[in-house]
C-alpha cells in the first residue's frame, strides 16, 4: 500500500497571504525543485527573485513564479562569485525590495568515480554547494544584521550528506559541509533574528535533471526503490519550503528535516550481493 499520495497540487497548506510582503531569493529557482519551490512561495504572496546562470532557465522560473500569482525577477548570478551575489543582491533590491528569505538550492552533480575525478570536476560541485551556499548566505546576513530586520535561510540539502555518496563523492561531501554549516549559521545569527535550517529532499524526479542523473535511474521502478512506494511530489517539497520559512516555524532553527518516504534508513534483512560502483556506474553505459 505504502504512504498515501498528497493533496493536489495548488491545495493550500499554509493560510492565503502567508507571504505578502516578503522577498524571497532562490538560487536554482528555474528548475525542477527549485521552481518548485519558488512556486509555493509566490501562491502565498512572496515575490520571488529567481538567482541562477542561464537566462532560460531564469525566464521559466519567473514565468512559473508569475502564473502562481506572483511579481517574479530574473537576476542573473554565479553562486561562486562573491561580487557577482553583492550585485545579484542589489538588483533585486532595486525591483522587489530586501530579501527577507533565501533558499539556497542551486547545485551541480555528475556521476564519477573518485579516482577519475578531476581537480575541476571536485572544485566545480563543491565551489557551487558549500562555497555558494555560504557566499550567498554571508551576504544575505550582513544585509539584514545592518538592516535589523532579521531574515530566514533555507539549504537544500541531501541525506548522503550522512551515509556518504559513492560515485558523487563532490555532491556527498559538500552537502555534509552545508549541513554543518546549517548550525553555526543558526547560533551565530539567531541574536540578529535570522534562523537557518536545512530541507534534505528525498527521490523527486523532474525532467530538468541532467541527462547523467536521469540514466542512473532509467529503466527502474522508481516508486518501488522507496519504502514509501512513491517518489516525492514537487509540490510536497514547497510545502515543507513554506512552512520552514513562514512564522509557523518561529523558533525552528538549525534544523535538517528530510522528506524522503523513509528512504535514507533503510537496510535489508539481508544485504543484496554488493556490486562495486564502477561496475554499476559502467552499467548506465551499456
Ligand atoms: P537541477 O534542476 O539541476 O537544478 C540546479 C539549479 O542550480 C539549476 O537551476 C542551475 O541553474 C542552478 N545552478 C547550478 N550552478 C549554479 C551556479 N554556479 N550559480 C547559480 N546557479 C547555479 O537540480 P534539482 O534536482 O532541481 O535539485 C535542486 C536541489 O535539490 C539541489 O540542491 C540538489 O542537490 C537537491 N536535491 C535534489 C534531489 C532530486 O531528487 N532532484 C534529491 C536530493 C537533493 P543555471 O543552470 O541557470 O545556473
Amino acid at each position: 500500500m505504502g504512504l498515501p499520495a498528497p493533496p493536489s497540487l495548488g491545495t493550500a497548506m499554509l493560510p492565503a497571504g502567508t507571504y505578502d510582503g516578503e522577498v524571497v531569493l532562490v538560487t536554482g529557482g528555474g528548475t525542477g525543485l527549485g521552481r518548485a519551490m519558488a512556486t509555493e512561495f509566490a501562491r502565498l504572496g512572496a515575490s520571488v527573485a529567481i538567482a541562477s546562470r542561464n537566462p532560460e532557465h531564469r525566464a521559466s522560473g519567473v514565468a512559473a513564479v508569475e502564473a502562481a500569482g506572483g511579481r517574479g525577477f530574473g537576476v542573473e548570478v554565479d553562486v561562486r562569485e562573491p561580487e557577482e551575489i553583492s550585485r545579484a543582491f542589489d538588483e533585486v533590491e532595486a525591483a522587489l525590495g530586501p530579501v527577507t528569505v533565501l533558499v539556497n538550492n542551486a547545485a551541480g552533480n555528475f556521476p564519477v568515480l573518485a579516482e577519475k575525478m578531476s581537480p575541476n570536476a571536485w572544485r566545480s560541485v563543491t565551489q557551487i554547494v558549500l562555497d555558494g551556499t555560504f557566499f550567498m548566505s554571508s551576504e544575505f546576513a550582513r544585509r539584514a544584521i545592518a538592516a535589523h530586520r532579521g531574515g530566514v535561510i533555507l539549504n537544500i540539502g541531501a541525506t548522503y550528506a550522512w551515509t556518504g555518496g559513492p560515485s558523487t563523492a563532490h555532491s556527498a561531501a559538500a552537502k555534509a559541509g552545508v549541513d554543518n554549516l546549517t548550525k553555526s549559521l543558526a547560533v551565530e545569527w539567531a541574536p540578529h533574528g535570522i534562523r537557518v535550517n536545512t530541507l534534505a529532499p528525498g527521490l523527486f524526479p523532474h525532467e530538468d535533471l541532467p541527462d547523467a542523473l536521469q540514466s542512473a535511474r532509467k529503466g527502474t521502478d522508481r516508486d518501488a526503490t522507496v519504502p514509501a512506494g512513491r517518489v516525492g511530489q514537487l509540490h510536497e517539497l514547497g510545502w515543507a519550503a513554506t512552512y520552514m520559512c513562514s512564522p509557523f516555524a518561529s523558533y525552528m532553527s538549525g534544523h535538517t528535516l528530510v522528506l524522503d518516504g523513509a528512504n535514507w534508513l533503510r537496510r535489508s534483512l539481508a544485504m543484496p550481493t554488493f556490486v562495486p560502483v564502477a561496475d554499476q556506474l559502467a552499467g548506465l553505459k551499456e
